[in-house]
């Protein structure tokens, strides 16, 4: 299996931006052997020749409770039985709602989308309408889905790819989001001092994990909420990533601290498209038809999609399922740690819940910079020499990874020895 490389994995994690932009010949694509995932069960994928690897990548997060969970599959094949659309409303959007607003403590009403994109999108156009003001603030690094206003000093494939402020997005949108540094709590109340007035609103990751792991530094999320209130500008938690990973209830939930909208995604639909906008009830008011700010899908609150997303909170809002999931996580990044101490290879890593940063640097990273201080070459041999060995990790020094349910002990150990491995070779 050692010249097993899959060909987007091989574009992303390239060190050398120049030899990933080539275009590949036929025979460049055989030694690359497999192309695609074929299928996946538990903790498990398999490419098309058979392979299996290790998944710590979980589609970039839906798949909490793992891939194919039978009550997950059977549900989806029930509810598709019985209708794949309606473009009207259903019970499963119903009881969606009501269980986001049951579980993720800000939540007054949601409504609905297909993606991430849409939910943060929508939740900027509600911040704007709701406050008559235009003035955005982001963070470096935070990637909040493919909307003109948010790809500017992105992070993910964005930052991946060298194109954290990508092409296409005109000037005059771009002026109208200003970039900060996360978790600079200093620099963000010297922005409201001069332009408070001029604030819609500030969205964050309220843990970053497109810039591969960064938490929050004490206080910084406290001043979000603080300078928010203070000036009358609206305060949005994307939890697209960590809503159900961090904690049950979200980051929101483990750092206690209440923001005025909250996006959330991936898990919520389980591997389908779902998505959702929530928040304080003065505010999700404004969203048509009862508000003037309009949203709009053709396949918003899909039956077969919210069919998958119920039967994973269901199975996430099972007793101990958190702490279970967060406990095997922990194991892994000590696990890494170790390995990597006994190599010699500077390295750090750390976990919160379900989420787990790796990091070719001493200590894990508190700011953007610090991110881009990793030694991205060594992941890249480190990446590649897991893959060869059966473990699928996120092709890109900038990602977080993610843990299911389905990962276990065994798991864990075949991934430590692999890593032994692999950090011998990336030293
Ligand atoms: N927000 C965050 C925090 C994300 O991580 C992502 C996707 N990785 C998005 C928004 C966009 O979601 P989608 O890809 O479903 O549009």
């Amino acid at each position: 299996m050692s010249d097993v490389t899959f060909d987007f994995q091989r574009r992303v994690a390239d060190e050398n931006s120049t030899s990933s932009r080539r275009s590949r010949s036929p025979s460049d694509r055989t030694s690359a052997a497999a192309s695609a995932f074929e299928r996946a069960s538990g903790a498990h994928l398999w490419d098309v020749e058979g392979r299996r690897y290790i998944d710590y990548v979980g589609s970039w997060g839906p798949m909490v409770a793992g891939h194919t969970h039978p009550q997950v599959v059977e549900a989806v094949q029930a509810a598709a039985a019985r209708a794949l659309s309606f473009g009207a409303p259903t019970a499963a959007e119903v009881e969606m709602a009501e269980l986001l607003c049951r579980l993720v403590p800000s939540l007054d009403l949601v409504r609905l989308v297909s993606s991430g994109t849409e939910a943060t999108m929508t939740a900027i156009r509600l911040a704007r309408g709701f406050t008559g003001r235009s003035l955005f603030v982001k963070f470096e690094g935070c990637y909040h889905g493919h909307a003109d206003a948010l790809l500017v000093k992105a992070g993910s494939g964005a930052l991946t790819f060298g194109h954290p402020s990508s092409a296409g997005v005109p000037a005059e949108t771009a002026a109208l989001t200003q970039v900060l540094d996360y978790n600079d709590a200093a620099q963000v109340a010297a922005l409201f001092e001069r332009r408070g007035a001029e604030i819609a609103g500030v969205i964050v990751e309220p843990v970053a994990g497109n810039m591969n792991l960064v938490l929050p530094a004490p206080g910084f999320l406290e001043t979000l909420r603080e300078q928010c209130t203070r000036h009358g500008a609206v305060l949005i938690f994307d939890e697209v990533m960590t809503g159900f990973r961090v904690a049950l209830g979200g980051a929101q939930a483990r750092f206690g601290i209440r923001p005025d909208l909250t996006t959330l995604g991936k898990v919520i639909g389980g591997g389908l498209p779902v998505a959702a906008v929530g928040g304080r009830r003065d505010i999700m008011e404004k969203i048509a038809p009862l508000g003037p700010v309009y949203q709009a899908g053709t396949l918003s609150g899909n039956p077969v999609a919210l069919a998958a997303g119920l039967a994973t909170l269901r199975l996430v809002d099972t007793p101990g399922f958190q702490s279970r999931i967060e406990a095997t996580t922990r194991s892994l990044v000590e696990g890494l740690a170790a390995a990597a101490r006994d190599a010699r290879v500077a390295f750090s890593a750390q976990s919160i819940g379900s989420m787990f940063g790796l990091y070719f640097r001493d200590a894990p990273p508190t700011r953007f910079s610090e991110v881009m201080q990793c030694d991205v070459q060594r992941f890249n041999r480190f990446f590649r020499s897991m893959l060869a060995q059966g473990i699928y990790l996120a092709p890109s020094a900038y990602e977080a990874g993610f843990v299911s349910s389905a990962h276990d002990a065994g798991d864990v150990a075949q991934t430590l020895a692999a890593a032994r491995e692999a950090f011998r070779q990336a030293a």
